[in-house]
């Protein structure tokens, strides 16, 4: 027997269509490359977005093509997600902070036939030319009186192809399993690794986004998503936003703290999402110009841990709600967020910044637990520390063209190459990546717990902790500081403020200062190349230990 329920696929363009109908004057305002503000309504964004339908099929384009995207936050951006996944083909992100390199291979490996890009891309897809010879063509993000003079072949103009249309145009039919889009992990090791999400994926990915205890968008927000989409599919908030009729609010290619600020206050944007070194730049921006949030009420910090001194100053000093937030590529990318639990709210200010500070629960449709190095569950105490693995419908099952091979255990699980602990009311908090924990005598330390106390020193502009060879203990850790300008801070200085906060056996064994720490394209601290600087390094104490 049959249910007697419609079977209606799930399908991302359904998410523009009900903004289309049901939140018709809502704006999507976008800092454009050129420096103006643009405003469009969720209406003007339905008919764009198949008027490039349409130009996508004149230039030969059709289901299961992949078509990417190299562009800021950007209404045409966003226009161009849904233009593609409505012919059945596949928008894929590229990262422009890739290098070039790395470009050319991911733009090979996902067979792209088009690159539609802003300007300020243009020299570095005019770099990697010769690389990428099957692309059909680049579609530029801009009117015609803007296109700039290039070497590439075949350009279109994004405006120009649009004002040959009519817009008069049904989404293509797929099925709800159908490709919808790609986006390649950043690769710290080896090769890119790409992952392709289906319709129904993202938007069941949309559906629990907008769950009351994640991102709960309402069609009263003004979102404005700062996490580029070009990045872990933005979180899902090009999806989220349209399907609550929430404002959206595009930073473009300026997220430096006065932008921000600007765009904050004048769209009087509600919820906002960002990596913390957005909100870093914010912070100090505020507190120079003496700054205010009225507006803002919840802001969602990701992609690596928000240390504790940036959690305190969005709750106490400017009333902003702050939603630590867990998730990587392979997710969709939503794992976990940090939403109190009943009895939460009436705890003290010190023990909610606590439950804050880690990573968060799991949402409905992402199961998570911890293993050991024998996949083992271990238990759920807020002490034990393992692998963290999750299993769900918007979670990767295998990277394209099965790199990597089998990546699920014989239950389904995905290793997230995170290790994390679990507590009593599944609040997880990551305690290092799987390569980046620190093995000493056998026992497991964790680099990011030191690293955000050491970023609460008032000197300490960023601290990053890796293990260095030891002969007694295997490895033991070394504490990098780049200090604040000016500031004068001394290794006894920090051990010092380390005492009490951590396990005496996790005191850092060394501390060394340097200018700079070498980062990821999206932001994170490249522990391999640091323990690549500092592979012959000596710690002080080794003589002594190894005598
Ligand atoms: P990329 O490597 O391209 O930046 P992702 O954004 O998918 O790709 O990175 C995912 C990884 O980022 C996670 O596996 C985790 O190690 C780290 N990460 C994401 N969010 C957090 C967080 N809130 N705290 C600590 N680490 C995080």
């Amino acid at each position: 027997m049959f249910g007697s329920m419609q079977n209606v696929p799930l399908l991302v363009n359904g998410i523009l269509d009900y903004a289309n109908i049901n939140h018709n004057e809502r704006e999507i305002v976008s800092r454009l490359v050129n420096g103006t503000i643009h405003r469009e309504t969720y209406g003007q964004a339905h008919l764009r977005a198949r008027k490039l339908a349409q130009a996508l099929q004149a230039l030969g384009c059709g289901k299961g093509d992949v078509i990417a995207t190299l562009a800021w936050n950007t209404h045409r951006h966003l226009e161009s997600w849904y233009g593609i996944a409505g012919i059945g083909a596949i928008y894929h992100t590229l990262n422009p902070r890739l290098f070039a390199e790395q470009l050319s291979y991911i733009i090979n490996h996902a067979d792209d036939k088009f690159i539609i890009l802003d300007t300020t891309f243009l020299p570095l897809m005019e770099g990697i030319a010769d690389e990428i010879k099957n692309v059909k063509g680049f579609i530029v993000l801009a009117d015609a009186g803007e296109m700039p003079d290039t070497s590439l072949q075949n350009v279109y103009c994004y405006e120009d192809l649009l004002d040959a249309q009519s817009g008069d145009f049904n989404w293509v039919d797929v099925d709800e399993n159908a490709p919808c889009g790609m986006c390649y992990t950043s690769g710290t090791t080896g090769n890119p690794k790409g992952v392709c999400y289906t319709h129904r994926s993202n938007v069941l990915h949309t559906l629990v986004a907008n769950s009351a205890d994640v991102f709960a968008l309402r069609s009263i927000d003004n979102v404005m998503p700062v996490v580029p989409m070009f990045h872990a599919n933005a979180w899902g908030l090009v999806f989220a936003a349209p399907a609550a009729g929430s404002k959206i609010v595009n930073p473009g290619p300026n997220m430096d703290g006065a932008s921000i600020y600007q765009l904050l206050t004048e769209e009087k944007v509600s919820f906002t999402a960002a990596v913390p070194t957005v909100w870093l730049m914010l912070l100090q921006y505020l507190e120079a110009n003496k700054g205010k949030l009225p507006d803002l009420e919840r802001v969602s910090i990701g992609g690596s841990a928000v240390p504790r001194v940036m959690l305190e100053k969005f709750e106490r000093d400017y009333d902003v709600s702050v939603n630590h937030l867990w998730g990587m590529t392979e997710l969709s990318p939503m794992g976990t967020i940090a939403q109190f639990k009943s009895g939460m709210e009436e705890m003290s200010f010190d023990q909610q910044m606590d439950i804050k500070v880690k990573q968060g629960r799991a949402p409905y449709l992402v199961e998570m637990k911890i293993t050991d190095d024998d996949g083992k569950e271990l238990p759920r105490d807020g002490k034990a520390f393992g692998h963290l693995v999750v299993k769900g419908p918007f979670i990767v099952g295998e990277y394209i063209k099965g790199d990597g091979g089998e990546i699920l255990d014989e239950q389904g699980f995905f290793d997230t190459g995170d290790v994390a602990t679990i507590d009593e009311m599944g609040f997880m908090q990551i305690t290092d990546r799987a390569k980046d924990v620190i093995k000493s005598g056998g026992e497991w330390i964790s680099s990011i717990e030191i690293e955000n106390i050491a970023v609460g020193h008032e000197g300490v502009a960023e601290a990053a902790v890796i293990g260095v060879v030891h002969p007694k203990w295997d490895e033991r850790p070394l504490l990098i500081i780049i200090k604040n300008d000016g500031a004068d801070v001394s290794k006894e200085d920090m051990l010092k403020y380390l005492e009490g906060k951590i396990a005496k056996w996790w005191m850092p064994d060394d501390v060394v200062f340097v200018d700079e720490i070498p980062h990821t394209a999206t932001g994170k601290i490249q522990k391999l190349i640091l323990r690549q600087q500092f592979a012959d390094y000596t710690l002080p104490n080794t003589k002594q230990a190894a005598e």
